[in-house]
């Protein structure tokens, strides 16, 4: 054992703030214990100032941050800029898990139409059924004049679970279903595609 070890290890003697900040960076997406303690230890000796606006950061943003009414988006706004743009072609919905896909088709600047958040993907396995994501949602939308819905959820097991379940939820109701084409990698989070794979996939999208 090393002295941090042996620091870390006796740490509630020291400081059980710093435990505390510890238990809360590791309840992140990613944040190991080894990553939540260099963090914390990071964090007590940033200069307040810094520490401040850090805090306050995380506080505004989830205080201030809500979802687009129409679409489920991550938005300051009742409605996002995306949805309230009345030159985005409002008959086609792209279906995508989260915000960052979002993002990463926005990036490509060549999609018309608008998006659907689902917030997640259908997990068996993570206990994560079809009302655990924003899909009832999806389905209200298409009462309205719908031409067509792309799924563009990612290529896991989770993302063409969802895509099944959308397109047999869909098909009945006449309305054109598509599926982005594979050649977006297995399990790749969309986010980290680059643009002239997205545009490809879209192109190339199947009906199902
Ligand atoms: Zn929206």
């Amino acid at each position: 054992m090393d002295l941090a070890e042996a620091y870390l290890s006796n740490m509630d003697l020291y400081s059980s703030h710093i435990s505390k900040l510890i238990e809360e960076l590791q309840r992140l997406p990613g944040i190991g214990t080894k990553s939540a303690q260099r963090m914390a230890f990071h964090i007590v000796n940033m200069p307040k100032e810094q520490v401040d606006n850090l805090a306050n950061a995380i506080i505004n943003a989830k205080n201030n941050v809500k979802y687009c009414k129409d679409c489920y988006t991550l938005t300051d706004r009742e409605v996002c800029p995306i949805c309230a743009n009345e030159k985005r072609n409002h008959h086609i919905i792209m279906v995508v898990e989260n915000t960052r896909d979002l993002a990463a088709y926005e990036k490509t600047q060549k999609y018309e139409g608008v998006y659907h958040v689902l917030h997640g993907a259908i997990s068996p396995m993570l206990g994560i059924g079809p009302g655990d994501i924003k899909l009832k949602e999806l389905i209200t939308r298409l009462q309205k004049d719908v031409e067509e819905v792309i799924i563009a959820t990612n290529s896991s097991l989770e993302g063409e679970t969802t895509a099944m379940y959308i397109s047999k939820l869909i098909k009945p109701t006449g309305i054109k279903v598509t599926r982005i084409a594979s050649g977006v990698p297995v399990g790749g989070d969309l986010e980290y595609i680059d643009e002239v794979t997205l545009l490809r996939a879209l192109d190339g999208r199947i009906e199902l």
